[in-house]
This record gives C-alpha cells, structure tokens and sequence, in this order.
C-alpha cells in the first residue's frame, strides 16, 4: 500500500488524511503539537481583535441576537478600534448552545478586523499595549450599552485578544484568522519546484478558513488519485 506522509494536523491535514485512507491509502498524520486541529483547537488561558464577553443576562430570547451568526449593529457614536473608526459592530450570542454559559447568562463576542501592523508596533510598549486593550474593552462595553442597555453592570467577564494574541498562541502569520483575503491571492501552486511527490494543502492555498481548509486536503487526494490513474472515492459507503 503507497504510504502518504502528512505533516500537519490542522483541518487541512485531517482532511487529507481521511482521503487518503477513504482512497486507500496509508496516511501517517505527524502533528507537532500534543492536540490536532491546528487553529480549531481551543486554549486554557487568562485572559484578538476580538471581544469576548460574559453577562449575568438571559439573551436567549433576543430577537436579533438569538443566532449563532454575526448581526451587524450600526452605532449612533462611532467607537475607535485600533485607530480605526468604527460605525458598525459584529456581535455573535452564542444562545445557540446552553453550554457556553450557566443558566440565565449569556456569552457574546464582538469581532473587528483590523490592520495588525498596529498592534504589532503597539506591542514593543507593553503598558501601550495593555493601554489600547484596555481602551478597546471601554470602547466595546460603551457600544453594547447603546445596544442592550443595562448591559454595562452586568458584564461578569471580558477579555480582549488582538492579532499579537493570535500569533503568541498559534504563530500565524500577521496574526490572521484564516488565509489570505478570498480573491486577493487564489490559485497557489500546490507544490514546490523539484520536490517531487510534495504538495500543500492549508488555508493559504484555496479559498480561506475551515471549508478552504478541508477542500484544499481533498483536493491533493484527488490530485494523487489522478497522479496514479486511480478513481477518485469521497465516501466509506
Ligand atoms: C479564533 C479563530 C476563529 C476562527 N473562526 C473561523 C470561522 O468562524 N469560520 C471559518 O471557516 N474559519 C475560522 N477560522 C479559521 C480556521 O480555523 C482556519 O482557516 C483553519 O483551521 C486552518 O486550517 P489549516 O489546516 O490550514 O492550518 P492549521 O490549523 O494552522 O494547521 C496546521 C497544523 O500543522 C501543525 N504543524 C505546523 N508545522 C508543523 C511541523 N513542522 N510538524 C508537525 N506539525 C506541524 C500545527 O501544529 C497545526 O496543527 C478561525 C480561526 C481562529 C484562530
């Protein structure tokens, strides 16, 4: 049986190796960290730019919020975020599943893309940088209170991760979520001149996050398939 050597245990990788062994292949996946998943894995930690916040609320039942998607709130005072002005904000409630939070309360995350060149230069200065976390925290807290007012007292816990924070716990590069912008960089080679038998399969490659992921490891055991004039099989059935 043709062996295929996959480093990496990310969604890519898992991905890849469950076509190959679907394909018959025998898949070794070698995955450097002591869980696989890559980004998907979720961190024990103390505390990007991304908002995450615990109120002694029920929300469930809020119209708007109750979805497990992003809604797109426009703020009547704008808020600065990593120098940027912000006229809008994300929030997800994550309602859809009773686990994120003990009865009656509610967990929320509000997200904003930024440039991470900010925060990079930001975080040569520790107190500057806690300094503009702290700034985004106050900035978050005053637009959810234009929102859900009452919100402010009951916010039990927060925390703020920017991109320094991203790249600190996964090393991605520019402290990016997924790959590069979809349509900005497709199509990259899958190989690399003189590497025989060497193909790249992750977020960087294809179209971006967990579904570019995931294609990008079936694409490469569709390309070896092709390579040895076998079928290609996208099911155990
Ligand atoms: C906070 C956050 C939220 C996100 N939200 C979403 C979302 O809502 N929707 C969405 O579609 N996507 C989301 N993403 C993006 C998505 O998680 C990633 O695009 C996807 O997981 C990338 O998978 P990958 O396999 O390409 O890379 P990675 O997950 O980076 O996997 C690479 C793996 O290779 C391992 N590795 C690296 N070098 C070596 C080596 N030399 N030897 C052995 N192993 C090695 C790493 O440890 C890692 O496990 C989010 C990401 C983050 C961080």
């Amino acid at each position: 049986m043709k062996e295929i050597v996959i480093i990496g245990g990310g969604i890519a990788g898992l991905s890849a190796g469950c076509y190959a062994k679907m394909n018959g292949y025998d898949a070794h996946i070698f995955e450097m960290h002591n869980l696989p998943g890559g980004l998907c894995t979720s961190w024990k930690r103390k505390g990007y730019t991304q908002v995450s916040v615990g109120v002694n609320m029920d929300l469930s039942s809020d119209a708007n919020l109750s979805n497990s998607v992003y809604y797109l709130y426009e703020l009547d005072k704008p808020i600065m975020i990593a120098g940027e002005e912000k006229k809008h904000i994300h929030i997800k409630n994550y309602a859809f599943d009773q686990t994120f939070a003990p009865k009656g309360k509610s967990t929320l995350v509000v997200a904003f893309y930024v440039e991470s060149a900010y925060w990079e230069q930001i975080y040569q200065d520790k107190e500057k940088y806690k300094q503009e976390k702290q700034n985004v925290e106050t900035a978050v807290i005053s637009s959810l209170e234009q929102i859900i007012p009452g919100i402010k007292d009951k916010i039990e816990v927060i925390d703020v991760s920017t991109p320094m924070t991203l790249i600190r716990y996964t090393n991605n590069w520019q402290g990016s979520i997924m790959g590069f912008i979809n349509g900005l960089i497709l199509n990259i080679p899958r190989t690399l001149p003189k590497l025989k038998n060497f193909y790249m399969a992750c977020q960087w490659v294809g179209d971006a996050g967990l579904p570019g992921a995931a294609s990008s490891g079936r694409e490469i055991l569709e390309l070896i398939c092709k390579k040895d004039k076998k079928k290609f099989i996208t099911s155990n059935a």
